[in-house]
């Protein structure tokens, strides 16, 4: 160490050779001088002080004995040199020459002799004192030899230890070396081990997380292992039932595997009969497509003996709102067994609900009369015939006429927000064209079906299915056909429903005082068919026409003026020539006057000779439309008088 190298060491070479002390500090590491050698001093006694100054004390060298260095006897300074403590070679005390001991008193002057001898006496105590001084010395330098002696000893010894604490110096070093390496390979060991650690650490922790969703999986997993043995043993019983059962079956499977065999011969029997049978099968359907050819004849037959113009009357129910005034319907009756006839009391036409005539009433029969409570698909049944008629290639055209307000709108297309209970006669038609054009399939036709819907208003076309404002000149052709109108190829009632949707939109409504919704122009929905069949090479092209009539209310009834005026003369106008044209029809009169309103010119294939026409005459259950209600009774019984001709099947 390094400190090893600054131990302070006795500076016995340096010591000045009369210096009466020598300090040693031995350190720990020192070995012990345990024997030094003790110089033998004669002390000369005061009183020959003088003489034997002169004579060497004789100094027995003290023999050096390898290994110690100091010989015995030398108690002082072994005990000096112990460890720890400080050696001292003392001084002999210097001893003092006698002195006279009593100071010579002063003698007078004159006093020679006495002086003289006090003088002699004072030199011989200073020669006395010489003497013991010299005597000293001598004592001091043999110390001073013995000294330097021992401290060339110690030189020896301390080269010596020097040597040792250079070589401790080097295996110290070395030691410290190695303690550095170690040191170093300790921190790079508690490095790496640290990294251990914090790896292991987090390992740990992870597998401390892993563990506890362990735990929690095994927790479900023993629930569920709980569950599964609770199935398992239900099961092991219900096994235990199933193989008894499955024993039972195959006790009975090997019945039926004998009732098999025995069946497959009937079987095979079976299977030549229907081998027969697919024939008759064949030859019934060839025996049905000529039937279908019959049913079509006859139905048209029975249309026919029935009358190409037919008249439905229907009396609407009265509505929440008019309950208030009349609770119910007194003056019309329905007593027909056979559904056919109204009768309506005889009222004062100026003051209705008044005054009923005496007795009086009016009887009128129809094809059909329809009292309020019939529902809409009651009164469809009725025209589903002409509907049929229209897909076997005939020209249907089904009117509703009445005043407004009287139901006209309900019946063709129904209530605004209608539902299968409530739908009209156009969407059942449809709906029923649908299902009949799927049901020929079988037969081997097929349909294509075509949609219009305009309306005339003030004798003028529009068009009902274009997208905004109708800007386009609408004219009918000779073939009835009407120019620029939009043809929509319907594939759907759904489609059908919308294209409704859109002309009830587009359709003209003015409020009036008859009613504040009153619809102000005829509207007419055409469906053209056209259907072909590929079996019998077949084609047909049929046209239902369903006409929702503009109001048939008289002038003073509305109140009209200005342009309601004119409104409703035009609507007086093409109702009466309707009227006009049915009459001449069943006049058989030559000139037919189509022509005189855009109502009868568009109609003019569906009216007479090739068609079948059906008006439902609308009747307001009101009193006070009493007599608008008449008129309308009235109209539609001239109509119901006209034999308008045999309808012809349009095939091409
Ligand atoms: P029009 O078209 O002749 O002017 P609407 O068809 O608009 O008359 O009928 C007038 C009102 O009477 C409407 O509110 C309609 O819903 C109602 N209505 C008509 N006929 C019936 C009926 N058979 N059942 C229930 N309500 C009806
Ligand atoms: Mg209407």
């Amino acid at each position: 160490m390094s400190s090893s190298s600054n131990v302070a060491r006795p500076a016995l070479g340096a010591r000045d050779a009369n210096a009466p002390v020598a300090t040693v500090r031995p350190t720990s590491k020192l070995p012990v001088m345990s024997k030094l050698p003790k110089p033998q001093f004669k002390r000369p006694l005061a009183e020959d002080a003088r003489g034997s100054a002169a004579k060497k004390t004789k100094i027995e060298a003290p023999s050096v004995k390898s290994g110690t260095g100091i010989p015995k006897g030398t108690v002082g300074v072994r005990k000096a040199m112990a460890p720890g403590n400080t050696t001292t070679v003392r001084k002999q005390p210097v001893r003092k020459p006698p002195e006279a001991s009593t100071a010579p008193k002063k003698r007078p002057a004159w006093d020679l002799k006495g002086r003289l001898s006090d003088m002699e006496k004072m030199m011989e105590m200073r020669i006395s004192t010489n003497n013991h001084l010299e005597h000293n010395l001598s004592e001091n330098n043999q110390r001073v030899q013995m000294v330097e002696m021992l401290n060339e000893r110690l030189k020896g010894t301390v080269a010596q230890k020097d040597h040792m604490l250079s070589e401790n110096c080097q295996t110290i070093n070395e030691l410290q070396r190695k303690i550095r390496d170690l040191e170093d390979e300790a921190a790079s060991v508690k490095r790496r081990h640290q990294c251990v650690t914090e790896d292991l650490e987090s390992r740990n922790s992870t597998l401390e997380i892993k563990k506890k969703s362990l735990e929690g999986e095994l927790e479900v997993s023993n629930q569920e292992c709980i569950g599964l043995k609770c199935k398992i043993a239900q099961m092991t019983s219900a096994r235990v039932g199933m193989e008894t059962e499955l024993s039972s079956i195959r006790g009975i499977l090997e019945q039926a595997q004998q009732t098999c065999k025995h069946q497959e011969g009937v079987i095979n029997g079976l299977n030549n009969t229907i081998v027969k049978h697919n024939s008759t099968i064949q030859e019934l359907e060839s025996n049905l497509q000529e039937a279908e050819a019959v049913r079509r004849k006859l139905h048209n037959t029975v249309q026919e003996l029935k009358g190409n113009i037919r008249v439905f009357c229907r009396v609407r129910p009265l509505l929440p709102s008019e309950k208030d005034t009349c609770a119910e319907i007194s003056h019309l009756h329905f007593n027909g067994i056979d559904g056919k006839t109204l009768e309506m009391d005889k009222v004062d036409e100026n003051c209705p609900g008044q005054r009923k005539l005496s007795g009086g009433k009016y009887s009128f029969t129809f094809d059909q009369v329809f009292n309020p409570s019939s529902s809409q698909m009651r009164v469809f049944e009725e025209i589903s015939q002409m509907v049929q008629s229209a897909l076997d290639g005939y020209n249907v055209c089904i009117f509703a006429y009445g005043q407004t307000g009287s139901g006209k709108t309900y019946t063709m297309e129904g209530p605004v927000e209608s539902n299968e209970e409530t739908m009209g006669m156009i969407p059942r038609a449809v709906a029923q064209i649908f299902k009949c054009t799927q049901d020929l399939k079988a037969n081997g036709w097929k349909y294509t079906m075509e949609a219009s819907f305009l309306e005339i208003y003030n004798e003028t076309i529009r068009d009902l299915l274009v997208n905004g404002e109708d800007k386009l000149k609408h004219d009918i052709k000779a073939d009835a056909q009407v120019t620029n109108l939009t043809l929509v190829e319907v594939k759907s009632e759904k489609q059908v429903a919308k294209l409704l949707e859109k002309a009830s939109c587009n359709r003209s409504v003015a409020a009036t005082n008859c009613n504040e919704h009153s619809s102000r122009s005829h509207s007419v929905f055409r469906l053209k068919l056209t259907g072909s069949n590929d079996l019998t090479s077949e084609e047909c092209e049929g046209t239902l026409n369903l006409v929702d009539l503009a109001g048939s209310e008289r002038l003073t009834s509305s109140g009209s003026s200005g342009e309601r005026l004119r409104e409703t003369k035009n609507i007086n106008k093409s109702l009466s020539n309707l009227g006009n044209v049915i009459m001449s029809l069943g006049n058989k009169e030559s000139h037919i006057p189509y022509r005189n309103s855009k109502l009868t010119y568009l109609l003019q294939n569906s009216l007479g000779g090739n068609s079948k026409t059906l008006m439902f005459v609308n009747i307001s259950p009101k009193e006070e439309n009493f007599g608008e209600s008449l008129c309308s009774l009235r109209f539609a019984t001239k109509v119901n008088q006209c034999n308008i001709g045999t309808a012809q099947k349009k095939v091409k």
